[in-house]
C-alpha cells in the first residue's frame, strides 16, 4: 500500500547536497571533540522528545508496534550519547616508537560519507553509522531505503533542529540504482551498506571500480545452538524472544535452532508454547491491546517468506505451528515453527526474513556446531548451556560469526563492536572498532 509519494532527488539536487556536504565537512572536521560532542548530546535530546510522534511514522511505513519504536528512538539517543562521551579517547593519538624522535597514529576523518540503509529498524540503523561517523568528524549522506522515506526526512530533521551545522547530514530520496553514480561522484570519500547481500554485491562492486572503501552489514541466518545441559525454560524463551523481535525482520534474530538429540523434544515443545503466546496485531495500539508484533514490512516480503515455508514443507518439513497466510488487511505472518528441518531446504540455507523458526535436530554438540557453521552467513551465534565454560568455549573458539553470545539473544550494543564474516559482510560498526571505519589512520613521522 503507498503511504506517500515522494519526488524523487534529481542529479542537479545531488550535485548540490554534496557540495555542500564537502564545504561543511571541511568546517567540521576542525571542530574541538567537546563541541561536536555538544551537538550530539542536543541530538539525543531531540529524538527523545520526538519520539512519540516518529514512532508513529515507523509503524505506518513499516510496521513496528509503537513501544517498539519509542524504544528504538531511545537506543539512538544512548548511541549519540555514548560516542559524544567517548570519541576522543577512541581517535587520540596512539604513539608508535621508531626511528623517528617522534612517531605516532592520528586519527583523520575522511570527508562525506555515503550510507545506504534498510528499513527494518529505520531510525536506529542510520544513527548507529552516523553517530560515530559524525564525531570522528565526517560528513553523512544517507539514501534510505524507498518504504521509508518519512523516516528518512524525520532524521535528517532532527539534525537540523538540534543544531548540526548544515550539510552536514543530508537525506537523499532515491532509488537503488542511483547509487553507484553517487558513489562515483568525487565528494564521496567512501560507503556504508546495511542491507541484503544482493544489494552488498552491487554496492561494492561499485565502489570497487573507484577504489574506494566500503563497509557492508548484510544478511544472517543465525543459528541458536542448545545443549543437554540448558536451562530449557529459559532457552525457549529466549529463542523465542529472539526470532520474533521486529516480527523476525532483523539480521540478528535467531533463524535456525539446533538442539542436541536428547532435548530437542522437550526444548521444541516450550519453544513452540512460547512462540504461540506472543500477540500480533495493529502496530499503532498502545496499552492491553499492544501487540508483540506488527504486520511485516511489505506484502512481497511476506509472499517470499511463505514460498520459503511452503517450499520446505514439500521438501519434508513439518508445521508445528503457523505457516498460513491469514485474510485480511496488513501482510501479517503468524509465528511459525517448522522442524525436522534439513540441508537442501529453503529454511535450513536461505536467511528467513519474518517470524519463521527452523528447528534442526544434532546428535551432539560436534555435529551442532558444524550445522551452526554450515551456512553461508556469519553474523551472529548463541549457545545455551549451564557449563559457562563449554559455552565460551563455543562461542569464542567454534561459532565462525561476528557476534557469539552465550545463554542470551544476540544483539547491538554501542559498546561492542558489530558485524559479520562470509556473506554476512565486512568492517564493523559501533565501539572503537566502529569509529575507526572512517578514518585516515594516518602515521606522523617527525625526524
Ligand atoms: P535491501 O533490499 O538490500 O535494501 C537495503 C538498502 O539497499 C535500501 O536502501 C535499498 O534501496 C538499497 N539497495 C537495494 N538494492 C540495491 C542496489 N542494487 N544498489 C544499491 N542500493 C541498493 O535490504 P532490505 O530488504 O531493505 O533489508 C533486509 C536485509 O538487510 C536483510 O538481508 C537483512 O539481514 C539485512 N540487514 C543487515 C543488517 C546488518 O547489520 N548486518 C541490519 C539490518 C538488515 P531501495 O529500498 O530503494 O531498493
Amino acid at each position: 500500500m503507498t503511504v506517500r509519494d515522494y519526488p524523487e532527488a534529481t542529479p542537479a539536487a545531488i550535485g548540490a547536497a554534496l557540495d555542500l556536504a564537502e564545504r561543511a565537512f571541511h568546517a567540521w572536521r576542525r571542530e574541538s571533540f567537546e563541541s561536536r560532542a555538544a551537538v550530539l548530546r542536543r541530538v539525543a535530546a531531540r529524538l527523545r522528545e520526538r519520539a512519540a510522534d516518529d514512532a508513529v511514522t515507523m509503524a505506518i511505513e513499516m510496521g513496528k508496534p509503537v513501544a517498539q519504536g519509542r524504544a528504538e528512538a531511545e537506543k539512538c539517543a544512548w548511541a549519540c550519547e555514548f560516542f559524544a562521551e567517548h570519541a576522543a579517547w577512541m581517535l587520540a593519538v596512539q604513539d608508535s616508537p621508531s626511528d623517528a624522535s617522534r612517531s605516532y597514529v592520528a586519527f583523520q576523518p575522511l570527508g562525506v560519507i555515503l550510507a545506504v540503509m534498510p528499513w527494518n529498524f529505520p531510525f536506529w540503523q542510520v544513527f548507529r553509522f552516523a553517530a560515530p561517523a559524525l564525531m570522528a568528524g565526517n560528513a553523512c549522506v544517507l539514501k534510505h531505503a524507498s518504504n521509508v522515506s518519512g523516516c528518512s526526512l524525520a532524521i535528517e530533521a532532527i539534525f537540523r533542529e538540534a543544531g548540526l551545522p548544515e550539510g552536514l547530514f543530508t537525506a537523499l530520496l532515491v532509488p537503488g540504482s542511483a547509487v553507484a553514480p553517487i558513489i562515483a561522484m568525487p565528494q564521496i570519500r567512501a560507503v556504508t551498506l546495511t542491507g541484503s547481500a544482493p544489494a552488498g554485491r552491487s554496492v561494492a562492486a561499485a565502489a570497487g571500480g573507484v577504489l574506494k572503501k566500503t563497509v557492508l552489514e548484510l544478511g544472517g541466518s543465525d543459528p541458536y545452538v542448545v545443549l543437554e545441559d540448558a536451562d530449557l525454560d529459559f532457552a525457549a524463551a529466549t529463542c523465542a524472544a529472539s526470532r520474533l523481535i521486529n516480527a523476525g525482520q532483523s539480521c540478528i534474530a535467531a533463524k535456525r535452532f539446533i538442539v542436541v538429540e536428547p532435548v530437542r523434544e522437550a526444548f521444541t515443545e516450550r519453544f513452540v508454547v512460547a512462540m504461540r503466546t506472543k500477540r500480533w496485531g495493529n502496530p499503532l495500539a498502545e496499552g492491553a491491546e499492544a501487540p508483540d508484533l506488527g504486520p511485516m514490512a511489505r506484502h512481497d516480503l511476506r509472499d517470499e517468506l511463505h514460498r520459503q515455508v511452503e517450499a520446505s514443507i514439500g521438501r519434508g518439513a513439518r508445521l508445528l505451528l503457523g505457516g498460513r497466510v491469514p485474510d485480511g488487511l496488513g501482510a501479517f505472518y503468524p509465528p511459525t515453527v517448522l522442524d525436522q528441518v534439513r540441508p537442501g531446504m529453503p529454511v535450513y540455507g536461505e536467511e528467513t526474513f519474518g517470524p519463521v523458526a527452523a528447528v534442526i535436530a544434532a546428535r551432539d554438540e560436534a555435529e551442532a556446531i558444524r550445522l551452526a557453521n554450515d551456512t553461508p552467513f556469519g553474523l551472529g551465534a548463541a549457545v545455551f548451556t549451564r557449563d559457562l565454560a563449554r559455552g565460551e568455549r563455543i562461542a569464542a573458539t567454534e561459532f565462525d560469526a561476528g557476534a557469539c553470545f552465550v545463554n542470551g539473544f544476540v544483539r547491538s550494543d554501542p559498546r561492542l563492536p558489530f558485524g559479520g564474516v562470509k556473506e554476512s559482510g565486512y568492517g564493523r560498526e559501533l565501539a572503537a572498532f566502529g569509529i575507526r571505519e572512517f578514518v585516515n589512520v594516518k602515521t606522523v613521522w617527525v625526524g
